[in-house]
């Protein structure tokens, strides 16, 4: 969606609401695609002495398994959104901000601005919690409900050790 931006124009301190709902389903985050809901983004731009500042906020609900245990997780997420357009780049080779975009013809492209910035705040693994501590590789158990019956691993060098002592 395209937020004209033309009626902020010549209003400075005045801005304007946006509401956009996005279908990002296609991502992938992790080993699944979680984006399952609408991508609902709303706020407002301002005409902040001649620049425009969109902020607001990002939110979804993400249906997955995580990553770690496996276990299907629902999780509600909101990201905050903060953006600056510009008319034209300036050329100077400086650091590229990430929340900078280019208007288009005195628009916005929220699509733009909201599906970067929602990539840009999720996490590259897709966990129930940020502590899970996903399951035994030996025998499978979730070990978020208690440790397993393995022993730990011996040490694969100390096995070589031994077999030597032995001749
Ligand atoms: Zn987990
Ligand atoms: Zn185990």
């Amino acid at each position: 969606m395209l937020l004209d931006l033309s009626v902020l124009k010549d209003n400075p301190g005045g801005s304007i609401p946006f509401a956009v709902d996005l279908d990002l389903h296609e991502m992938t985050f992790g080993g699944c695609r979680p984006v399952t809901e609408p991508v609902r983004a709303s706020g407002e731009v301002r005409n902040t002495a001649g620049v425009y500042v969109l902020s607001g906020s990002i939110r979804t609900t993400l249906h997955g398994s995580c990553d770690r245990c496996a276990r299907p997780v629902d999780k509600p997420v909101e990201f905050p959104l903060h953006a600056v357009m510009a008319e034209a780049l300036s050329n100077d080779d400086g650091e590229e901000d990430p929340w900078l975009f280019l208007m288009e013809d005195g628009c916005a492209d929220l699509d733009d601005i909201v599906t970067t910035t929602f990539v840009l705040s999720m996490d590259s693994k897709f966990l129930c919690k940020e502590d899970c501590k996903g399951l035994c590789c030996r025998c499978g158990k979730d070990l978020n409900d208690g440790p397993c019956d393995c022993q730990p691993e011996a040490d694969p060098r100390l096995a070589v050790l031994k077999q030597l002592l032995k001749k």
